[in-house]
């Protein structure tokens, strides 16, 4: 399988991007639609680094790091070196050494992470997005 080669965020879609990350969400997940192809496969990825001392009363971030925003479908991403907010938990299995400025390892955490995603709640158009049907290998 051929997979398209990640792209940084078009110029003209960044307001939106910075917009769509914009609002507090602890999960991986956003559900927003992507500002840049309309598909809702937004994800997010902080990597938490050295803590942040307490000493500023109420401080909203916790620790230093870098922060992944990418888009599974048309593979626009935005890395940069961040400051880990509070409200962020992560749920990825991804190991910090195979992390790179562009999102392979965080995408092949999030298909570990969900093998068989059979969500009956979720919208039906994303399994037909995924094209073949899943076949159990071996015996
Ligand atoms: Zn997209």
């Amino acid at each position: 399988m051929k997979l398209s080669p990640w792209k940084s965020v078009p110029e003209g879609a960044l307001d939106r991007w910075r917009q769509a990350f914009a609002a507090p969400s602890p999960g991986v997940d956003l559900d927003l639609p992507c500002p840049v192809c309309g598909e809702r496969q937004l994800h997010r990825y902080y990597q938490v680094g050295p803590r942040i001392p307490p000493t500023v009363p109420a401080s909203q971030f916790v620790a230093r790091g870098a922060l992944w925003e990418w888009c599974s479908n048309c593979r626009s991403y935005e890395h940069a070196s961040a400051l880990v907010p509070a409200w962020w938990h992560a749920e990825l299995p991804v190991e910090s050494g195979a992390l790179t400025a562009q999102p392979d390892a965080l995408e092949e955490a999030l298909r570990q992470r969900s093998p068989n995603r059979d969500d009956a709640s979720a919208v039906s158009e994303q399994e037909e997005a995924c094209g073949a049907p899943r076949v159990p290998r071996g015996t």
